[in-house]
């Protein structure tokens, strides 16, 4: 069987087949895509037959997938947005300031025009703001308290779609500020997680009692994490 008599089989739903120097056959459903590593010279039959034990196993990822980018925040007057854990209601008012302010369980937006891409904009711009002032406060904190203050280099933000955090070898930490929408405590887990690498660079059993020494419920908030992070995702260019 060839490779496009393979795609065009019976099966449910497209993929994409990436043959390389592996033992192996293995599927991934990411970002809604079906990825395929095969062995160089494995038979179109053999993945064939592959895929289709798998069917109902992707089929569910898919549609997990697909639930998910459904959940996906839309910044807009009168909808919710959570902040530190906490729903805050939008409430756009139209003036000649630009800015955001937050009060109690509202978020106020002052805006010159309600233009939904300036919305967002404004939004990732505030939520930036706020994880600057707290995320590096904090990691510093952390990095004190576990004595490793001298392997510290600095805060970065970025927003990769992979991992909210990331410790580099010359001390640098870098977060996901859409984490700050995410509860306190989840936020403490992740700058606990990322300031322990400073001291084990790795997952080890070490690293995790280092994460314990700061957060001794880190299992329950990495689930929580792993569980609740993608209703943080918001489709914006900054
Ligand atoms: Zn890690």
């Amino acid at each position: 069987m060839t490779l496009a008599a393979l795609k065009s089989s019976s099966l449910p739903f497209p993929f994409e087949l990436t043959r390389s120097r592996r033992k192996t056959l293995v599927v991934y459903v990411k970002g809604g895509k079906v990825e395929v590593r095969s062995p160089l010279r494995a038979s179109s039959e053999w993945i064939l037959s592959f895929l289709t034990d798998k069917s109902p196993w992707i089929q569910t990822q898919l549609e997990v997938q697909r639930l998910k980018q459904r959940e996906r925040l839309i910044i807009a007057d009168n909808r919710f947005v959570p902040f530190l854990g906490q729903p805050r209601l939008i409430q756009v008012i139209i003036g000649t300031q630009q800015k955001v302010v937050l009060h109690d369980e509202y978020l106020y937006f002052f805006v010159r025009e309600t233009h939904r891409g300036k919305l967002e904009q404004l939004f990732n711009n505030w939520l930036l703001q706020q994880a600057k002032e707290y995320m590096a406060t904090q990691t510093i904190k952390y990095a004190r308290l576990l004595g490793v203050e001298h392997k510290f280099k600095n805060v970065v933000f970025r927003r990769t779609k992979s991992k909210w955090g990331h410790c580099c070898q010359d001390g640098t930490i870098q977060y996901n500020w859409l984490a700050m929408m995410a509860p306190r405590d989840v936020i403490n887990y992740l700058i606990a997680h990322e300031t322990s690498h400073l001291k084990h660079l790795n997952h080890s059993a070490k690293f995790w009692n280092t994460v314990a020494l700061l957060c001794p419920n880190y299992k329950e908030l990495r689930h929580w994490l792993g569980e609740n992070g993608h209703r943080f995702w918001v489709e914006t260019k900054t």
